[in-house]
């Protein structure tokens, strides 16, 4: 199995290469050209990331997760405090935005690691 990917086993744990978006099997080389851009290769140990793909999974877990969190803020606020409307809209726009942005590289690196983590690739015909 590890003939494949050598190494996946091993290297960064996934929370750690997730967070600082670095390359899944050393750990060292940059996963992101720019805020979201996948680079070609690592620069350290050359693994190739152009098979990583993770598509619309990430906005997802944004949607689910800081959904979640601004959605509560705003309930536990209202029930709390009662603010004006106008509150609200100046409290959770920008949170809603900062959030989004804070959240979504971490999790696009995430489900990377996890794709070479666990060997994810598209599905093939066997004959
Ligand atoms: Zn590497």
């Amino acid at each position: 199995m590890n003939a494949v990917l050598p190494g996946a086993g091993s290297g960064p744990s996934v929370l750690s290469a997730s967070l600082k978006g670095r390359c899944p099997r050393c750990g060292k080389g940059r996963l992101f050209r720019g805020y979201l851009a996948v680079r070609p290769s690592c620069a350290a140990c050359e693994l190739d990331f152009s098979g990583f793909e993770a598509g619309d999974g990430p906005a997802v877990f944004v949607i689910l997760i800081v959904g979640a969190i601004v959605a509560g803020g705003a309930l536990l606020t209202e029930v709390a405090f009662q603010p004006p409307y106008w509150v609200h809209a100046l409290l959770w726009g920008p949170t809603l935005v900062i959030l989004s942005l804070a959240f979504l590289r971490p999790l696009k690196a995430a489900m990377i690691v996890l794709q070479y983590k666990h060997r994810a690739e598209e599905g093939r015909r066997v004959r």
